[in-house]
């Protein structure tokens, strides 16, 4: 069974107006292309994904502050939606898009709970799991107040089936600090300049705590990729392992020292609550000194995780692919993933812990943590 744990084929559709039946060619794919499509139903299919935790993400308001972005957004269906209505509108609006491209593709069926992922993996289907990028939509359009709006919220995800939420993102929200997690050239760029916010000594605020009782309550898995590391420290400490907590699309600090990746901490945390760590497919972030084609950063990543636990159960595959990252040269979409078992088999992984990395894991996780 072959899980990823993050990506963003949804996002993609949003956008762009995308059939995620079919694979839009859209130029070179070994760069960063916001265009290229990395994680469409066809190179799913291809590459042998068996459940993919599908990450709905609206693109925080900040980028639209600047002037460029601005007036290209208009020639989009999905950039109009994102000047016109409000990030919670258009999450519901995404999901609802993923919902219709998912029962309109023959071998894609949405699972909503274990139960239905069972069952869509008995009927030899691919599952999408809906999951959710980025806690400033629960709060979007709400007074600041309004606590019990926001739960709400976690409670309507919560009943579409929504498994997972990255609590933090790319700028400032009202749940939890962030780490800088935009790529330096991609912020200093010229003409946009983006101011990130980030404030380190930002934890979980009383409104993060709130929802992330709420999620523990509900059944769904707390995401701390993008956290400040004492944001996810007080999540760890909070949720104190009653359920599976995990990062979904994360590199080690061991590799290359920035907030947004783990340490060894962290790490032990994740593996203590039952969790999965998601090895993100950029080099960027794996390791920045050796930028390198990728898979080789990918395997020492994966190594170092099994060091600090002791064992490959807490080890997974969480690419970001359609995330607006710059993927490796050397897997750069979703049908080359069946290189990652591969690259396992050639570095003398047993046949058991290599099926627990792939999709073992994951499916643990959601399995303890989800509905
Ligand atoms: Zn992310
Ligand atoms: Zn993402």
């Amino acid at each position: 069974m072959l899980i990823d744990i993050h990506a963003h084929p949804a996002m993609n559709a949003f956008l762009w107006g995308r059939d995620l039946r079919r694979h839009y060619w859209t130029g070179p794919v070994h760069t960063f292309n916001p265009l290229a499509s990395l994680s469409d139903f066809k190179l799913l299919e291809k590459g042998g994904v068996d459940v993919l935790w599908s990450s709905l993400h609206i693109p925080e308001r900040q980028f639209l502050e600047c002037g460029v972005i601005r007036f290209f957004a208009r020639f989009f269906a999905g950039g109009r939606r994102l000047l016109d209505d409000n990030a919670w509108d258009n999450l519901l609006a995404q999901m609802a898009d993923m919902e219709r491209q998912v029962a309109r593709a023959e071998r894609f069926e949405l699972a909503r709970s274990n139960a239905e992922l069972d069952a869509v993996l008995a009927a030899g289907k691919i599952a999408i799991v809906h999951t959710v990028e980025g806690g400033d939509v629960l709060s979007a359009g709400l007074a600041e107040s309004d606590v019990p709006g926001r739960l709400a919220r976690v409670d309507h995800l919560a009943d579409r089936g929504v498994a997972s939420i990255t609590l933090a993102h790319l700028f400032p929200n009202d749940l939890a600090g962030h780490s800088e997690a935009i790529p330096e050239d991609q912020r200093k760029f010229p003409i946009c300049p983006l101011d990130t916010g980030v404030d380190l000594a930002r934890g979980l605020t009383a409104t993060g705590r709130a929802v992330v009782e709420r999620m523990v309550e509900r059944r769904i898995v707390p995401d701390v990729a993008h956290c400040t590391p004492v944001a996810r420290r007080e999540i760890y400490d909070l949720v104190d392992d009653r359920i599976p907590i995990v990062a979904s699309h994360v590199g080690v600090r061991s590799m290359n020292d920035v907030d947004y990746n783990l340490d060894r901490g962290d790490v032990e945390a994740i593996a203590a609550s039952g969790g999965v760590v998601g090895v993100i497919f950029m080099p960027y972030w794996l390791d920045r000194e050796h930028p390198g084609p990728g898979l080789d950063a990918i395997w020492r990543t994966m190594a170092t995780l099994h060091e600090w636990t002791g064992s490959w159960e807490h080890v997974a595959i969480g690419t970001d692919f359609d995330g607006f990252t710059d993927p490796p040269d050397d897997c750069a979409d979703a049908s080359k993933l069946p290189l990652v078992g591969t690259l396992l088999q050639k570095s003398g992984l047993a046949p058991a812990d290599m099926k627990a990395v792939l999709g073992g894991n994951a499916r643990r996780a959601l399995r303890d943590g989800w509905r």
